[in-house]
């Protein structure tokens, strides 16, 4: 071959991919009719002896790819949408502040529809009543309530699916089998919003204050029913007015099929893109292309919509902006909390951070001005009070299998007038752990550091962190001894004790094992709403966003558990979920009571949760923190290994810190140790800990340090960095 050859082929024109590997570098393949406009489209390319999916991030004349290695893209889908230059640049940045690859960072924001080869969704289409749905709407019994529903519904027009609730959406198929409906181009439609009262001048003035801005990070801090959802709403309908995009986040656990029809009911006519993992692939990256393509008006999901390509972004809202699930804690370990601040800033839209309980990092951004904060203090219907907070002391009202006197009396006044109660416990299963009083074996996890926990419903033993499952021994495995006992309580045992209690009362518990039967969580949710049980039981997934109008007892047992934990969070993260299931009582015209039972009465965290003063709280909590150089007034990262070997975990930690690069003091390096849960899913976990009072000096320090792990060889040990790390 003469060099002449050589020279073209080295200045060929080269596509640079992106793709799923854990490598902080992009792969160059040979694409002689790539141009630019090809950036951000998705591409077939040969990887190994397989193909894999990428996206062009960068198309270039030449790469330091030796020519006769260089492979040829095999497709640029130029069919497709492309992802837009600010959507890239987002992806960098996530990419820059995490320290994690690029191609990851890319490929696992997409669906994962688009992570493979297969084709698109089709485009949507709309749905029209033809003559013979006019006639069976007439003639259509009365009990076919779903059918009618949806024909009715489109009486009045074609509709776009996105439109659609839930129900109505389950009923296409069988309408467009029966040729009652039929699918035509989209039309526009016209958002509207349907406003649930008049905003009061406090809402008013909240309103407008966010209205008025470009960028700019607001807190939103009023406690349940002062309005919150009511002034984001608004400011929702006002976004879409000029032609804008709304991002709304909301924790996993409040993103239920309820909430997404509350939103439709507001919103009529407004495109309305749902974004969750839990959801159908075809129907997440049909949302997804919907929003990429700027035909979505709303997208509302949990903590992975941050990443949602919206080109008319408008108005960021995170609700419960405190919300541990806004925490990714694998693969891109990102904030979504944050993102959707570094979102809005490119789009120069506002955002707004609501919550009842911020948490503390928020707070302090408010009170030092960085961030605007308007505290709502009114509730929004007069009538309905906080709830009276009363600690029942266990030292002076021993508790009987796990209820102390005064709660039992409670709940049988409850009964007597016909109201419900409900007993809180954060803690699924029969009890905590099984043990041996003979020998002293415990049910621990063969595969993590942690016990397993009794569930006496389906008479197993289940860990709570890696699934691990098997049946109950009918005696110690130790000792042979065949009385082995339940120690602690969970929530089927309560469950237990109160049938027992209350043989008339029913008894019904929510918690995630009882949502995942047949009904699921919304089945019982239903149950509870239509007043078919008189006591509750469950836990943290009853706690936010249901409302009950008869339920005018709240009884929490074990709060103390949140007290003494390690996590310098763990007081604020109890705090949150007390406030929030006390809020569950008396919302209406019935006032609510709420009992803590608790062996420390006088504990700060329970006198400020009495007087409803979680400012004062958190202010308590930002001066300790500030004292022990714990964030917010320190910035974090945990550089962490696992192996099957804990030696070998903590070797790599002992090597990787003789790498770190020198910081002139700006960066303190903490030795390795274990994680608190050392042993998960069969691999040992070890970790160490950056710390620094600057966040560019710590940037600074972590990509050097990286860099240098990339080119370091971990054989048997997985690593990975969390940056503002949130569990340890
Ligand atoms: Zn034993
Ligand atoms: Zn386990």
């Amino acid at each position: 071959m003469s060099d002449d050859s050589r020279l073209n082929l080295s200045a060929a024109t080269v596509a640079r991919v992106a793709l799923d590997v854990p490598l902080p570098k992009l792969f160059d393949y040979r694409a002689d009719d790539a141009t630019r406009d090809d950036i951000g489209a998705r591409a077939v390319v040969p990887f190994g002896t397989k193909r894999a999916v990428g996206v062009v991030v960068d198309v270039a004349s030449g790469s330091d790819v030796a020519p006769e290695r260089l492979r040829r893209v095999e497709r640029i889908l130029r069919e497709e949408p492309r992802l837009p230059a600010e959507w890239l640049d987002f992806a960098r940045f996530a990419s820059d502040y995490y320290h994690e690859p690029l191609g990851p960072v890319i490929l696992n924001a997409l669906p994962p529809r688009l992570r493979g080869p297969k084709a698109l969704p089709a485009p949507p289409r709309a749905f029209a009543l033809t003559g013979p749905g006019r006639a069976a709407l007439a003639t259509l019994p009365r009990r076919n309530a779903r059918q009618r529903a949806l024909l009715e519904r489109l009486a009045h027009g074609p509709v776009d699916p996105a439109e659609l609730s839930p129900p109505e959406r389950s009923q296409l198929s069988r309408a467009l089998e029966s040729g009652w409906i039929e699918a035509r181009a989209p039309v526009a439609t016209r958002a509207r919003f349907i406003a649930a009262h008049e905003l009061n001048a406090e809402q008013r003035a909240a309103a407008g204050a966010v209205a008025a801005e470009g960028f700019g990070v607001t807190v939103l801090f009023g406690v349940t029913g002062s309005g919150k959802t009511e002034v984001y709403l608004g400011l929702i309908a006002r976004a879409l007015e000029t032609g804008g995009q709304a991002l709304v986040l909301v924790p996993e656990i409040a993103l239920t099929p309820a909430l997404e029809t509350a939103f439709r009911e507001r919103f009529p006519g407004a495109r309305l893109v749902v974004q969750t993992s839990a959801m159908p692939e075809v129907e997440r990256a049909a949302g997804w292309l919907a929003a990429l393509e700027g035909r979505a008006d709303i997208v509302l999901g949990t903590r992975l919509a941050v990443f949602a390509p919206l080109a008319r972004l408008a108005l960021v809202v995170v609700d419960e902006e405190q919300d541990a699930s806004f925490k990714q804690q694998e693969g891109l370990r990102y904030s979504a909390r944050d993102l959707a601040i570094v979102r809005a800033r490119s789009a120069k839209a506002p955002v707004v951070l609501c919550s009842a309980t911020p948490s503390v990092e928020t707070f302090h951004h408010a009170l030092s001005g960085r961030y605007r904060l308007i505290e709502l203090h009114h509730r929004a219907v007069p009538e309905a009070r906080l709830p009276a907070i009363r600690l029942l002391d266990l030292g002076a009202h021993p508790a009987r299998e796990g209820l102390a006197a005064p709660l039992v009396e409670a709940i049988g006044e409850r009964l007597a007038r016909g109201e419900q109660a409900l007993v809180f416990l954060n803690r699924r299963g029969y009890a905590p752990v099984l043990a041996c009083p003979a020998c002293g074996w415990v049910s621990g996890c063969t595969r993590c550091s942690a016990n397993m926990v009794l569930h006496l419903a389906d008479r197993e033993l289940r860990c709570h962190h890696c699934g691990l499952a098997h049946g109950v021994p009918r005696a110690c495995p130790q000792c042979g001894n065949p009385d082995l006992l339940p120690f602690g309580r969970g929530t089927q045992r309560i469950e237990t004790t109160l049938a027992e209690r209350f043989p008339k009362a029913r008894v019904l518990r929510i918690d995630r094992d009882s949502a995942r039967g047949r009904a699921g969580l919304e089945g019982l949710l239903g149950r509870a709403h239509r007043r078919e049980a008189d006591i509750l039981v469950g836990t943290q997934i009853l706690a936010k966003g249901h409302h009950f109008g008869r339920l005018t007892l709240v009884g929490v047992i074990n709060a103390d558990a949140g007290l003494f934990a390690p996590d310098y969070r763990a007081g604020e993260r109890s705090f949150a979920q007390l406030q929030q299931v006390a809020g569950r009582a008396g919302r209406a015209e019935l006032p609510g009571e709420v009992l803590i039972q608790t062996r420390y009465p006088h504990h700060p965290l329970y006198q400020s949760l009495v007087r409803h003063d979680y400012a004062g709280f958190a202010k308590s909590v930002l001066a300790e923190r500030e004292k022990a150089g714990f964030p917010p007034f320190m910035f974090e990262a945990a550089l962490r290994a696992e192996s099957r070997d804990a030696e070998r975990a903590l070797a790599f930690l002992r090597r990787a810190a003789a790498l770190a690069p020198a910081s002139e003091g700006a960066v303190t390096l903490y030795d390795p140790a274990p994680m608190s849960l050392a042993r998960l899913g069969g691999m040992e976990r070890g970790q160490m800990l950056a710390q620094s009072a600057s966040r560019p000096r710590l940037q600074i320090f972590l990509r050097e340090w990286t860099g240098r792990l990339y080119a370091e060889r971990a054989s048997g040990v997985r690593w990975h960095l969390d940056v503002d790390p949130t569990e340890f």
